[in-house]
């Protein structure tokens, strides 16, 4: 069996290369649409497309939900001439339905007919067919290139190259970039005013006609670890990444924003004035839950990229043993403040090469496997207990609030399977 490499400060982890089971980044229009509440994605796919935003989505209930799928494939060379006569007629119909929509995104699928199909130049004449009433924008999700949270990336990229340029000599200013539910975002923004950092944008905003201006006096804050091709286009624009690890926990959190405190020069004391309270209840709410997660044996299966970021939350606060940490794409420098607080020594695996992985795994026998839904049904079957990664991007984690709830994610499963234990 080939073993995942030790990291002895330097990342150096087992690189997988095999079968993987991971959502495409179509998925992420399922948390992008409810952030910006005046944007609609159209995802130019097949009914397979359809099929999964349907199902991903029927998680949740909604009225009109703004996303919708164009099937495009089962054609024939003479239909592609067509096609995009076809995409304007449904884009006409959109907008004329949904007239409060003011960005449409046209996203990008796996199917042969989509590839050959040049997003940019329909998205270009879509402008000057409906602009400027309507931004367009378009983006990959195809299953070929992205994973779940990539489609998110590619999104908030190509959203970066629509930000308008600050002016010369602004004040600084910050960019948290990267999706975070509305109460999270609430309670960063009253921590960030009460530190005196500001303006503070966040990207996605919640209305597309609020894009932030950026450019040399732009700080940037990656509030998700997923975003190494929004972050390049950050850079591109001007913006300085402020390196941090991710604000998971009590300790992630205060480092995130320590990290924004000190490039906006908040004295010390004032940091820990505003910040103590929350520290407390954090710590307060993840003890509740130290009982259950201490010496647990935990193993992350690559899915989100969240997963290192998740693993020193649950390593250094719960108390847990990580066994294996694998992620589907390592961007280290991201990551790097992250393996810095990591007990040395954890074997780290990227990409993913599932029948390794699993054997590995039952080798391991752990407490809790964290792994997608295609894993856990299985595993579950061999009486492993099991979270699904998923579910930690669709909950609010992020912030001194969140922490007794991410803590939380992790007991229920394992209550439950004690549970089953003694009802056996
Ligand atoms: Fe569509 Fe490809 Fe995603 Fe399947 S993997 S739903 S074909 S984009």
């Amino acid at each position: 069996m080939n073993a995942p490499t030790q990291i002895t400060g330097a990342v150096t982890p087992l690189r997988e290369r095999g079968q993987h089971e991971v959502f495409c980044g179509l998925t992420s229009i399922v948390w992008l649409h409810r952030k910006m509440q005046d944007t609609f994605f159209l995802v130019v796919g097949s009914r397979t497309c359809a099929h999964l935003m349907q199902s991903a989505a029927g998680v949740m209930i909604f009225a009109e939900p703004r996303f919708a799928t164009a099937v495009i494939d089962e054609r024939d060379l003479a239909g592609m001439a067509d096609l995009h006569d076809e995409l304007d007629k449904i884009v006409a119909r959109v907008i004329a339905r949904r007239p409060e929509i003011r960005m449409l995104v046209l996203v990008g699928s796996c199917p042969s007919e989509v590839i050959k199909l040049d997003l940019a130049k329909a998205a270009e004449r879509l402008s000057r067919l409906h602009g400027p009433a309507v931004r367009f924008l378009h983006y990959s999700g195809s299953g070929i290139e992205t994973t779940f949270t990539q489609g998110e990336d590619n999104f908030l990229a190509a959203l970066a190259r629509e930000l308008p340029a600050e002016e010369p000599g602004a004040a600084p200013s910050l960019i948290v970039a990267g999706a975070l539910a509305d109460v999270v975002e609430d309670q960063f923004t009253r921590i960030f005013n009460a530190l005196g950092i500001g303006p503070v944008a966040f990207l996605p905003p919640r209305a597309s006609t609020a894009l932030p201006a950026i450019g040399p006096n732009t700080r940037l804050l990656l509030a998700q670890p997923y975003l190494g091709e929004a972050a390049k286009a950050l850079e591109a624009r001007g913006a300085t990444i402020l390196p941090a690890p991710f604000p998971l926990g009590e300790e992630g959190t205060t480092a995130w924003l320590g990290a924004a405190a000190a490039a906006f020069g908040v004295e010390p004391g004032r940091f820990a004035a505003i910040t103590d309270a929350g520290r407390s209840r954090a710590r307060a709410a993840v003890a509740r839950h130290k009982a259950a997660l201490a010496g647990k044996r935990i193993f992350l299966f690559p899915d989100s990229q969240i997963e290192p970021a998740l693993a020193r939350f649950l390593a250094r606060e719960a108390g847990c043993d990580i066994i294996e940490i694998g992620t589907p794409y390592l961007h280290r420098g991201h990551l790097a403040p992250e393996f810095a607080l990591l007990p040395a020594g954890i074997p780290v695996s990227e990409g993913q090469d599932v029948d390794r992985q699993l054997d590995r795994c039952r080798a391991a026998r752990p407490d809790l496997v964290v792994c997608g839904m295609g894993l856990a049904n299985p595993l579950e079957a061999e009486g492993l207990a099991t979270k699904w990664s998923i579910e930690l991007v669709f909950t609010p984690i992020q912030g001194y609030e969140q922490a007794g709830d991410l803590a939380e994610l992790f007991t229920r499963p394992l209550t439950r399977r004690d549970k089953l234990a003694a009802d056996l």
